[in-house]
C-alpha cells in the first residue's frame, strides 16, 4: 500500500511511509480514486431507485446511547456483546458508534413523532457504521450501509414489496449469481415454545457446541444458528426448525409473503435456519448472497421488526427493513470500474506559457457549464504534459501556446483519431461548448 507525502522535500524522510500511530485504524479504510467511482455510482442508483418507491432519507448520528442498540438490537447479540464501540463522554454519559441503522431510524421516528404526519412512513438511510469484528476480505470495521425501512403495516405485501426493491436494485446494477433467502422467526405466541423445544434439543449437544452456544442454550437459543464457530455449524442441522412450530397467523403470512413474491417475480429459496444476527426481527427474515464474494457473501438482509418500537418505550409500530453493505456492492462491480469513470471532454496543454490567461479563462468557461477540463499550470514540458493528458483519457487535447496567439488559431486534437484541425481564437469558446456539451 503507498502513502500519501507527508511532510515538506527539506526534511529527510522517506515520504512513502507515515509514522505507525497515526496510520488509519485496522479496518477502517480510506476510499479514494478509481474506487470511489464506483462507490458514486452505486450511491447515485441507490439513492434513484429507493426514491421511485417513494422512500425519502433520513439521516442519523453516527453517535447515539448504548442503551439504544442494547435494547433494540439486543443484549444477547454478538453486535451488543462483542462488536460495539462504546465509550464514555467527558460528561460520563455512555454512547456507541452506530453498528447498524434500524434502530436509529427507529428511534427518530418515535422522537419526531413521524407516524403523526403520515401513517405510512417509508425512510432510507445512508452512511458508516461500526462493528469490532475480525477484519477479512468484505469485512470491516467501519463500513457502509444503505437500508430502507418501511413503517406503517403488516401486511405481507409489504414485505414482499421490500425484497422485490432491493432485487430490482440488484438487477439495475446488473449483479449476476445472486440467491435470496428467505424464512420466518415466528412471533411472540409461537417463538418462546419453539425455544423451549430447541434448548431441550441443545442441551443434549451442550458438550460439543462453543462456549458462547452453551450460554445461548439458555438465554438465546436461537442465536446458534448463526454462530461463526464451524463445530456449531455442522451441528445446526440436528436442531429443530422454527418453520415447522409456527402459529397459524405466521405460517398464513409467511405463506401470503411467498405468494407475493411470486406476483413480483422474485425467485427465493426457503430456509429454514436462517435467523439472522439482530433480535428484533419476527415473522419474516431474509438474505440475499452472492457466490461471487468468498466467505462473507451476504450482500444484504433484513426482516419484519413490529415490536421493536415498543422495545424502545413507543406505541406499536409494525415495520420491515433491510439493509445492505455498500463495500460488498463495490468489491462485485469492481471488475467494470472503467465504466463508472468520469469522462474527461478536454485537456488543454500549453507549450509555453503565453496563452496561459486565455487558457485559464477557456477552461473556466467550460467548468462552469459542467464540462470537465483539465489543465497543468506547473510549466512542465509540452512532453510531459501530453503524456498526462494521454493518461487522462481525455477525448480531445487543446494545444495553445506563443505560436499558436500569434496566429489566431489554437489546435484541437482528437484523442480518438489522433485528427488534428485550427480552431479560429475568437470562435474556439462557442466551437468548444457546441463539441464537448
Ligand atoms: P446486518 O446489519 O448484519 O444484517 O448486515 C447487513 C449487510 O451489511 C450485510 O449483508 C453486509 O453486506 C454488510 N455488512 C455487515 N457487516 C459488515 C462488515 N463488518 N463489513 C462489511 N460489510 C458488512
Amino acid at each position: 500500500m503507498t502513502f500519501d507525502t507527508v511532510g515538506c522535500s527539506c526534511q529527510k524522510r522517506d515520504h512513502r511511509q507515515i509514522d505507525m500511530e497515526i496510520r488509519s485504524v485496522k479496518g477502517m479504510n480510506d476510499i479514494f480514486e478509481p474506487q470511489i467511482h464506483i462507490w458514486r455510482h452505486i450511491e447515485d442508483q441507490v439513492r434513484k431507485h429507493f426514491e421511485s418507491f417513494c422512500y425519502t432519507e433520513i439521516k442519523t448520528p453516527v453517535v447515539e446511547s448504548t442503551t439504544l442498540f442494547s435494547r433494540g438490537v439486543g443484549d444477547s447479540t454478538d453486535i451488543v456483546q462483542k462488536e460495539m464501540y462504546t465509550f464514555e463522554d467527558r460528561n460520563g454519559e455512555k454512547l456507541s458508534l452506530r453498528p447498524e441503522g434500524t434502530a436509529p431510524v427507529v428511534r427518530a421516528l418515535l422522537e419526531h413523532q413521524l407516524l403523526n404526519q403520515d401513517p405510512i412512513q417509508r425512510l432510507y438511510y445512508w452512511g458508516p457504521m461500526f462493528r469490532y469484528e475480525r477484519p477479512q476480505k468484505g469485512r470491516y470495521r467501519q463500513f457502509h450501509q444503505y437500508g430502507v425501512e418501511y413503517f406503517g403495516s403488516e401486511d405481507a405485501w409489504v414485505g414482499a414489496e421490500v425484497i422485490a426493491m432491493v432485487v430490482k436494485l440488484f438487477e439495475k446494477l446488473k449483479l449476476k449469481g445472486l440467491a435470496v433467502r428467505l424464512g420466518s422467526v415466528g412471533c411472540d405466541q409461537c417463538r418462546p415454545s419453539y425455544k423451549t423445544i430447541l434448548s431441550e434439543s441443545l442441551k443434549s449437544l451442550h458438550a460439543q457446541l462453543c462456549s458462547d452456544c452453551q450460554n445461548r442454550t439458555q438465554k438465546n437459543p436461537l442465536r446458534v444458528f448463526d454462530c461463526k464457530n464451524e463445530s456449531c455449524k455442522k451441528l445446526v442441522g440436528q436442531l429443530p426448525r422454527i418453520l415447522d412450530h409456527l402459529c397459524q397467523v405466521c405460517g398464513d403470512h409467511f405463506a401470503k409473503l411467498q405468494g407475493a413474491l411470486g406476483e413480483f417475480g422474485v425467485s427465493y429459496r426457503v430456509d429454514s435456519g436462517l435467523v439472522r444476527g439482530l433480535d428484533y426481527y419476527m415473522r419474516t427474515v431474509f438474505e440475499v448472497t452472492s457466490q461471487d464474494l468468498g466467505a462473507q457473501d451476504a450482500v444484504g438482509g433484513g426482516g419484519r421488526y413490529d415490536k421493536l418500537s415498543e422495545d424502545l418505550g413507543g406505541k406499536p409500530v409494525p415495520a420491515v427493513g433491510f439493509a445492505g453493505g455498500i463495500e460488498r456492492l463495490a468489491m462485485l462491480l469492481e471488475s467494470r470500474q472503467t465504466e463508472f469513470q468520469p469522462k474527461l471532454p478536454l485537456y488543454v496543454v500549453m507549450p509555453d506559457d503565453q496563452g496561459v490567461g486565455t487558457c485559464a479563462r477557456l477552461v473556466s468557461e467550460l467548468r462552469l457549464l459542467g464540462i470537465r477540463a483539465d489543465i497543468d499550470y506547473s510549466g512542465r514540458s509540452m512532453k510531459s504534459q501530453m503524456k498526462r493528458a494521454d493518461r487522462s483519457g481525455a477525448d480531445y487535447v487543446l494545444i495553445l501556446g506563443g505560436q499558436e496567439i500569434s496566429k489566431k488559431m489554437a489546435v484541437l486534437r482528437n484523442m480518438k483519431t489522433k485528427a488534428q484541425e485550427e480552431i479560429p481564437l475568437e470562435t474556439l469558446v462557442d466551437d468548444l461548448k457546441r463539441r464537448l456539451q
